[in-house]
């Protein structure tokens, strides 16, 4: 299949569900998921193992799958870690990555086992106070200025690390081992997470390169081995048919290369972990709407059933997401038109100055490319309900989230008094 073909259950799925839904393919969870581990296995890079961004597609049922296609869970919320245990994963299959972390969330993370990534040592040192030393701790480095990556268009979700509020510097890193040696922690790990959306191998192998070196070098002056490093998630995918894949065989070659360079056996020959989220679903999944208006003013404007609530990528970041026409057979003629929710926003288009088949009342349309980081960002603004999500496997589709309705919006809220 190329990028954008459509799977036969997409289709199928219109005629069984209301729109809209988002719907994921797990064969092509399993694809993608195949491509990141074969080139790493074929590469022999120590060890490696992918902990999945849990924030990207947070729905046990396709964390499940993950999790038996050989994923590990990157978390970082109470959440997050919630749905872990629900999906039976602890212990070291678990990574914490939070930030600005409350007591309770490293209370939760501590019960579950989880190996703890701390992005600074106040965080280091209140855990080892409340809770002790944890068993595997990692740092999260933030190089500040030592780190450039060349694709600024590309990197434009994470841009310059100095600028991050993630992670902490060499010397901070330092002093945060020195700690937890000092605490009785004994297995050590470094990460940073320094791209997002990225499809240029070689920024990718740079991070693998730094962080070896920086690994190297801070063992020999802690005094400490280290058992993982982890090169962040944030490999890009397709999202336009103008967009290159990333390399995956190249990027494997080149950690592999720079592992053995680095001379990593002296510190212990950690192996190497990612945290990828949109590498393994963004593809697999699409958000399926119909379209209810059809409106011509200064523009033609293409009403569809889902908004920005359902998808916010495209009115936040300007991001590109391809559209077709479900059930397409070429034979209509081709329009410019902007595709738009209903929240009254004006950002809430899903596209402009799209050329697209000729459209009418009815249609369904699939959106790609929105198995991550799409459902998991869903919004209540302007009362606009999140979807329903359906999983595709066997040729057999489950609904894995039904949609919200206007009780469960109103839920929280609390019953009005009866007026006098
Ligand atoms: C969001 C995030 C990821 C996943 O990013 P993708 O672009 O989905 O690969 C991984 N690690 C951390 C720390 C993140 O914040």
């Amino acid at each position: 299949m190329t990028a954008f073909e459509i799977p036969g259950s997409v289709e199928t799925a219109t005629t069984h569900f209301p729109t809209p839904f988002h719907i994921y393919d797990a064969a092509a969870m399993s694809r993608a998921s195949e491509q990141l581990y074969e080139a790493m296995e074929k590469a022999a890079v120590p060890g490696f193992q992918n902990f999945f961004a849990v924030k990207a597609l947070p729905n046990p049922h396709v964390l499940r799958e993950l999790v038996a296609l050989g994923h590990g869970l990157d978390c970082s919320s109470l959440a997050e870690l919630a749905l872990a245990k629900q999906v039976g994963v602890n212990g070291e299959k678990v990574m914490f990555t939070s930030n600005n972390t409350s007591d309770e969330e490293f209370a939760a993370a501590h019960e579950l086992g989880a190996i703890i990534n701390f992005d600074d040592v106040i965080y280091a040192e209140r855990y080892i106070e409340r809770l002790g030393a944890p068993a595997f701790a990692c740092g999260r480095f933030n190089p500040g200025e030592l780190f450039t990556s060349t694709n600024g268009k590309d990197n434009m979700l994470r841009g310059n690390p100095a600028e991050q509020k993630y992670g902490m510097s060499r010397e901070q890193l330092a002093e945060t081992y020195r700690q937890l040696k000092a605490a009785g922690t004994t297995r050590f790990g470094l990460h940073a997470m320094l791209l997002s959306n990225n499809r240029l191998w070689e920024n990718h192998a740079a991070v693998a390169k730094l962080l070896f070196q920086t690994a190297r070098e801070i063992a020999e002056e802690v005094g400490i081995e280290f058992s993982s490093i982890n090169l962040g998630g944030g490999i890009g995918v397709v999202y336009s048919p103008d967009d290159e894949a990333f390399d995956y065989e190249a990027f494997a070659s080149a950690v592999a290369e720079a592992h053995e360079a680095a001379g990593l056996e002296a510190c212990g020959s950690p192996r190497v972990v990612m945290e990828n989220g949109r590498a393994i679903t963004a593809s697999a999944g699409w958000l399926v709407t119909r379209v209810q208006n059809v409106k011509r003013s200064y523009k033609t404007y293409i009403g569809v059933d889902a908004s920005m609530a359902n998808l916010m990528r495209p009115g936040m970041y300007g991001a590109y997401h391809h559209i077709s026409l479900i059930g397409d057979n070429g034979s209509r003629e081709s329009e410019l038109v902007d595709v738009v929710g209903a929240l009254c926003e004006n950002n809430d288009k899903f596209a402009v100055d799209r050329e697209l088949p000729e459209l009418k009342v009815g249609d369904m349309l699939a959106i790609h490319t929105t198995g991550a980081h799409g459902h998991a960002m869903g919004f209540n603004y302007n009362g606009r309900l999140r979807s329903a999500e359906v999983l595709a496997k066997n040729g057999e589709l489950k609904l894995i989230r039904r949609a919200e309705t206007l009780d469960d919006l109103f839920a929280a809220i609390t019953p009005l008094e009866p007026m006098s």
